[in-house]
């Protein structure tokens, strides 16, 4: 393992940075979470989710099969269900576990590790999770949300209308990283901890689209 800036939780030991030969071909296997997650949906114990827009609980509305969940070696696990709900006065949503995000095809896990390791470093993208799984296209589209802009004073907005969260401890700046980027970070993962959520990367996917 290299240098870690910060605890992760403790699933994340699951992936070291010594990944296995790639075959996309085959199915890998479940991490921890997905697993447990499999078990809560087939025993319908999965928390109700709320409605976006009004915050009332929806009423469950099927699932649909959520396919090409990747793992950091690019090999993608089973297809994970994905449970719909209906608000009577809004219709239907769907509620995505942390460990995945809208429209990206790798595990949570792998995209939070390219943005530390992009982050935390000088490394040029194209050595950011390099041996095996996302190519260099796919993981300069995640970074980018890194280097926006826009971003960082609305993330700061949302830290100063939450006091309790700003005491979560911050993360042990990098000697070489990218100042900036890590910045961002680093609010994103005080955010999502006050919240409890294993996952930054999807968070900081919807503050961006947000801070628009
Ligand atoms: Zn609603």
């Amino acid at each position: 393992m290299e240098q870690r800036y910060f605890t992760l939780p403790r699933r994340w030991a699951f992936w070291s940075i010594s990944k296995p030969k790639a075959n996309k071909e085959k199915l890998g296997p479940d991490p921890p979470e997905v697993k447990i997650f499999r078990i809560l949906f087939e025993l319908g114990m999965l928390p109700r989710a709320c409605c976006d827009i009004c915050g009332g609980p929806g009423e469950r509305w099927g699932h649909y099969e959520r396919t090409d969940c990747r793992l950091p070696d690019g090999r993608a696990i089973r297809s994970v269900p994905i449970p719909r709900y209906r608000c009577k006065q809004h219709g239907c949503f769907s509620s995505l576990p942390s460990f995945l995000a809208r429209y990206l095809r790798y595990l949570s896990c792998v995209v939070d590790q390219a943005l530390l390791e992009y982050a935390g470093s000088q490394e040029p993208v194209c050595r950011i999770l390099a041996e095996d799984g996302p190519s260099v296209l796919t993981v300069g589209r995640w970074v980018r949300g890194l280097l926006d802009d826009g971003l960082k004073p609305w993330l700061e907005n949302q830290l100063e209308r939450a006091p309790a969260l700003q005491q979560a401890p911050d993360l042990q700046a990098p000697r070489n990283g990218r100042p900036s980027p890590w910045q961002i970070l680093c609010l994103g993962v005080q955010l999502v901890r006050g919240w409890n959520s294993d996952y930054f990367s999807p968070f900081l996917q919807r503050a961006r689209l947000a801070s628009r």
